[in-house]
């Protein structure tokens, strides 16, 4: 129950965007050119009906995940500059990424990975190069009207604050681990929590599916990290995306279906 919303947004009836013969799950957030076996992970996704949506996060990674949507055209993928990336480029490097983003814009679904990141560096030189990093790609964003994905670890409420400046609303916040009130304001202005499958045992998660109504939720795996069932070594596949659907139809008391068909209906929203 969202019981803390105004009432004009708690009246979330839409009709479903999605024919009633196509169900399908997505992944929205996961790192396919960092995973072992792609090809065995892209025909276990097609067999059961799993969208992957792969994000960049440097030069390199940007244009492996390109060569990916060439040789699998069912995926959907996005580009961008991971925040600690950035700090390694020059000025004239990160502006050279953004044309080459911009020039593939008919291949990708949105922005990302990007973000800001306190947890591995915390200096004020840092932060004032990622914030203008980032900056640019929510402007780049805008400036194609397609998602951006974000990173926001250690730098929850720094990372909403400087977002706030933009006036954006295709705006996913990827495993987000601020507190309660952060997620609050993440989905009064308008924008969407992504929830890992890690949601199975994870108490934060959970409680952030508890909170935010399913018109702003979205699954991922950030495969291959964070496995679902913590087993060290592990590798994570999109194939998990499935245990974030499960908690979230668990948890909010709703038929798996219904689930999927609103996640399905929030995508459709924000491509
Ligand atoms: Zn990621």
């Amino acid at each position: 129950m969202v019981d803390w919303l105004p009432p004009e947004q708690q009246m979330g009836v839409r009709f479903s965007l999605v024919p009633f013969f196509k169900m399908k799950s997505i992944d929205i957030h996961s790192h396919l050119d960092s995973c072992p076996d792609i090809p065995e992970i892209v025909r276990e996704c097609r067999e059961k009906d799993i969208v992957i949506v792969t994000c960049g996060t440097d030069i390199e990674s940007n244009r492996e995940t390109l060569e990916l949507k060439h040789e699998y055209p069912e995926i959907e993928i996005c580009l961008g500059i991971y925040p600690l990336e950035c700090l390694e480029m020059s000025d004239e490097d990160i502006e050279k990424e953004i044309k080459f983003i911009r020039e593939n814009e008919d291949k990708i679904l949105g922005i990302g990975e990007v973000g800001l990141d306190l947890h591995t560096v915390n200096d004020l030189k840092s932060l004032e190069k990622q914030k203008k990093v980032l900056g640019k790609f929510v402007e780049l964003a805008k400036e194609l009207e397609k998602p951006i994905f974000i990173h926001s670890r250690d730098a929850e409420k720094e990372t909403i604050e400087f977002l706030e400046g933009f006036d954006y609303k295709k705006i996913v916040m990827h495993c987000f681990s601020g507190g309660m009130n952060l997620v609050r304001q993440i989905v009064q202005n308008g924008w969407s929590l992504s929830i890992p499958s890690s949601v199975k045992y994870n108490e934060h998660f959970q409680k952030v599916v508890e909170i935010t109504p399913i018109e702003n939720l979205f699954c991922e795996t950030d495969a291959p990290f964070l496995h679902p069932d913590k087993i060290q070594g592990m590798k994570n596949t999109s194939v998990s995306v499935l245990e974030s659907y499960k908690k979230i139809a668990e948890i909010k008391n709703l038929d798996l279906k219904k689930v999927e068909n609103e996640i399905w209906d929030n995508f459709e929203i924000i491509k």
